[in-house]
């Protein structure tokens, strides 16, 4: 190992920028790292950090919008099984609710558009939103290096607010509900690696706010909570829950028996807020963002000049419909897929489908499920040249990057009143340029940081 892998391991076991070793609940590694921060037109960033609130904003609109989301959501139910079930689910449990109030913790991840220097949105996350724990440790780690081997600063490094961001959200909800002695409760996955990116949230809600929480495997939620009857309060050992906090629950393969469904379908019905709740995670679906990008639609949610603003980051996406639009699109993706990709209703890396993989791929599914995909352009950004530590492993070469930025809104979702609506707090990822997925825990990329030029 050379000495810059061996300082940047070490560095990042030192100050918890690590994933769990699969091995032992108490053995960590150095999450995928470069070893110093990527140039990033300061525009792009602040253009980025100014489009956080209104993206909320709308996404919260989104979520209060039943008409926009059945009219979505009627189509798509059939074709996708898990967003069907999802829906179906909502429709049970919107009949009587007991909780007004939601929670987002949201991302919205970009591209640098090479054309136009301007960010371009990737996608918007609604639920389960990562790395801000170990995001916010990069530049520390970037500083330590550039001043030991490359006597830089890095000084324009721009600070990350991103686990203040998402705790001050959890805890605005926390306090809104003003249940006494309640704590956050932290849904989690049951193989999760990621596990002190989630810590950091935990020790910041203690140490700022004295809020505990307690973690908790998805498949365990039937086993170790209850509802009660009268007040519909959530317990979990005995404790009155305020936050149900998702990090868990977006992945079709986590619901592996219908007991994961009344799970579910246990904390929706109950008294704590939920972040996200099942129609704020539906708001997030790939489909709800290729029809945000349909002509005159933004305009139903915002005023024309926060329209403008949005649509500036937005890329070609279309249906893959009978519609004359998804006809077209249907033509692109059969016959010149090149500059293309095709995304299922899915979360969390992994599912997408590229370039000239696309065709036979539709041609091996019914052409009635079509329609469950949507068709995007891809995003034309430049390369540049990075090193990446990945398990000691070192890949030096031409890298992509990712920005992605944090937000969170409160609201009462049957007034739509806005209680708190922040964005702050970023995620920089970098890849290899000839591998198509940039996801971190899904084995592809690194976690990075911008140097604002
Ligand atoms: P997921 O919800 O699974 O993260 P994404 O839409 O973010 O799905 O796609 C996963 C990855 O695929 C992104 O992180 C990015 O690296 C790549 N990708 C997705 N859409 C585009 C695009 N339009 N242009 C370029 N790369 C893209
Ligand atoms: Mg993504
Ligand atoms: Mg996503």
């Amino acid at each position: 190992m050379d000495a810059i892998t061996l300082d940047l391991s070490q560095y990042a076991l030192s100050k918890g920028i690590v994933l769990l070793d699969k091995t032992s609940a108490a053995r960590a590694l150095p999450a995928p790292l470069t070893t110093r921060p990527t140039k990033f037109p300061r525009a792009a960033y602040d253009a980025a950090i100014a489009l956080q609130r209104p993206f909320n904003e709308l996404y919260k609109d989104i979520a209060c919008s039943t008409a926009f989301l059945d009219d979505i959501m009627n189509d798509l139910k059939t074709l996708d099984h898990f967003t069907g079930t999802l829906y179906n689910l909502y429709l049970r449990t919107a009949r009587d609710p007991v909780q007004p109030l939601s929670l987002g913790v949201f991302r919205s991840d970009y591209m640098l558009d090479s054309n136009d220097n301007y960010i371009k949105q990737v996608e918007f996350n609604t639920i389960s939103v990562s790395f801000a724990g170990l995001s916010t440790l990069v530049p520390s780690l970037h500083a330590y290096l550039g001043k030991k081997y490359q006597m830089h600063s890095y000084r324009s490094v721009p600070d990350n607010a991103a686990v203040q961001t998402i705790a001050d959200g959890l805890y605005a909800a926390h306090q809104q509900l003003a249940l006494k002695d309640s704590v956050i409760l932290f849904i989690t996955q049951e193989n999760e690696t990621n596990v002190f990116d989630q810590r950091a949230i935990e020790s910041y809600l203690i140490e700022q706010y004295n809020v505990r929480s307690i973690r908790l495997h998805f498949s365990k939620v039937l086993e170790c909570t209850r509802v009660d009857p009268q007040s519909s309060v959530l317990y979990v050992a005995d404790q009155p829950v305020s936050v149900v906090y998702f990090r868990a629950g977006y992945d079709p393969k986590e619901y592996t028996s219908d007991a994961h469904w009344r799970a579910r379908e246990l904390l929706e019905r109950s008294y704590a807020i939920k972040c996200p709740s099942i129609i704020t995670q539906l708001a997030g679906t790939k489909k709800v963002q290729q029809v945000l990008a349909t002509p005159g639609v933004l305009e139903k949610f915002v005023d024309q000049n926060t329209a403008h603003q949005l649509r500036r980051s937005f890329v070609d996406l279309y249906p893959l419909d009978t519609s004359s639009h998804g006809l077209k699109a249907r033509e692109i993706a059969l016959n010149d897929p090149m500059h293309y990709v095709l995304k299922p209703q899915r979360e969390g890396g992994g599912n997408n489908i590229y370039s000239n993989d696309i065709p036979a791929f539709l041609k091996s599914i019914p052409e009635s499920e079509w329609s469950s995909y949507i068709l995007m352009k891809l995003i034309d950004t430049e390369t540049h040249e990075a090193t990446i530590v990945r398990d000691t492993k070192v890949f030096k070469g031409d890298t992509i990057s990712e920005l992605g930025i944090y937000g969170c809104i409160l609201w009462n979702q049957q007034t739509s009143e806005t209680f708190y609506n922040t964005g702050a707090g970023w995620l920089l990822r970098t890849k290899a340029a000839d591998s198509n997925e940039g996801g971190v825990a899904a084995g592809f990329g690194s976690i990075d940081a911008p140097e604002l030029i």
